[in-house]
């Protein structure tokens, strides 16, 4: 969450002076229909037929992603291995079983090893933004169709981002979103999953409630109404988000604009290297992003007065290694749910390890970020420059000792 302000509080007191706070009953008179109008807005804004806004977060959005698109038990579904354990975790909570795959130097998904670690059983790929930085979702589609299987796109980190002109979440079956706290735009938690397909909005929308089924509305599913979650949005989150959205063009643009100020500054100032990445207009400028030769010369860097950068090996719980309930296939309240131990799963791959990935890990130790906030002001962006160009120097005379 980077802004947020009076119009929130404005659209909210409306909401709330309506009292009604739920969106069932939405054609009532004096109804707002701030979620209904948000999935509106959000489909348009990502260039998508269907937007399911959803509480439960992003996670939630990811799980009813891959059930509408129908994965369950006896399928692998391919996630990298730097993301947030709800990747991984998602596809467990509709019986799947996540293989890890390796990223790249852009700090994505490596479409290299997703071709190497395809199975029969494959059956999804969730490419993940981290960090507002693009997947190569063009080479990823080509790989998902010739092996005839689908994508998931997580873009919880990566609201309003693009690749190629076209909007993140929009490249894949389907694309997760995030609102928590955290992300580009937030209405405290919550989320939203965008799809092209009927198929899948169906599903997707009777997993989010099946309270559909009681609902006007319902005869226009084809979909039958069977029995799931209940991840139904307040007017209270519709409201938020349909302001935050209209902020997401302009936290985008003064993102971009620093973090390219950044890069563009630095690359190549003794050596320094900008990451790799997918697609620098598209990029959300949540970070800028710089890569080393070794650990030492990047903490040496990212500890250096002024430069305020971190090490995503240092972010824990983004890392594969660290999701010890994933690892030690630790799912659900009862044995009979988890689904390392579900028959149909047997033959799949679970062999997981520390240290299974470790060009991920080569990866993580080796870059540094550096947060960008869009409301710095032109002097403290040159300060912060500044104190880059001269760690860099610091850096380059250490590796030469
Ligand atoms: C935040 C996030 C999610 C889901 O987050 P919620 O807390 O459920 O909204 C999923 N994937 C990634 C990469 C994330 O950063």
């Amino acid at each position: 969450m980077y802004r947020m302000g009076k119009e929130e509080l404005e659209e909210l007191r409306r909401v709330i002076e309506s009292k009604l706070l739920s969106r069932i009953g939405d054609d009532a008179p004096g109804h707002l229909r701030e979620v209904s109008s948000f999935e509106e807005e959000w489909s348009a804004k990502t260039g998508v037929k269907y937007s399911i806004c959803m509480s439960g977060g992003g996670t939630a959005a990811l799980i009813c992603g891959l059930a509408g698109m129908g994965i369950g038990p006896g399928d692998e579904v391919l996630v990298p291995a730097y993301t947030w354990m709800a990747s991984a975790t998602s596809v467990l909570a509709v019986g799947a079983i996540p293989v890890f795959v390796e990223v790249d130097e852009t700090l994505a998904i490596d479409p290299e090893d997703v071709g190497a670690k395809i199975s029969p059983q494959t059956q999804a790929i969730i490419p993940v933004h981290m960090c507002g930085r693009p997947a190569n979702m063009e080479r990823l589609t080509e790989i998902a169709r010739k092996h005839s299987i689908q994508i998931l796109e997580d873009a919880c980190q990566a609201d309003g981002g693009s690749y190629q002109g076209r909007r993140l979440g929009a490249w894949g079956h389907a694309g997760a979103f995030s609102f928590n706290y955290y992300k580009i735009i937030a209405c405290g938690e919550g989320g939203a999953l965008v799809t092209n397909n009927r198929e899948i909005f169906e599903r997707a929308f009777i997993y989010h409630d099946s309270g559909t089924v009681f609902r006007p509305g319902a005869g226009l599913f084809n979909t039958p109404i069977f029995v799931a979650q209940q991840y139904r949005a307040s007017e209270i989150m519709g409201a938020v988000l349909r302001i935050q959205l209209q902020r997401l063009d302009g936290i985008l643009a003064d993102l971009r604009r620093i973090k390219k100020a950044f890069e563009v500054a630095l690359n190549g100032v003794s050596g320094l290297k900008v990451a790799p990445n997918n697609d620098l207009d598209g990029d959300c400028g949540v970070v800028a992003a710089f890569q080393f030769q070794d650990e030492k010369s990047a903490r040496g860097f990212a500890k250096a007065s002024g430069v305020e950068g971190w090490l995503p090996i240092d972010s824990g719980k983004h890392v594969y290694s660290n999701w010890d309930p994933v690892l030690g296939k630790n799912f659900g309240h009862c044995d009979a749910v988890n689904p390392f131990l579900h028959p149909k799963n047997a033959r799949l791959r679970q062999n997981y390890a520390p240290d299974m990935c470790p060009r991920t890990l080569d990866v993580l130790r080796r870059t540094v970020f550096i947060n960008i906030n869009p409301d710095w002001s032109e002097s403290e962006i040159d300060k912060r420059i500044a104190a880059c160009n001269k760690a860099a120097k610091t850096v380059r005379t250490a590796a030469h000792v």
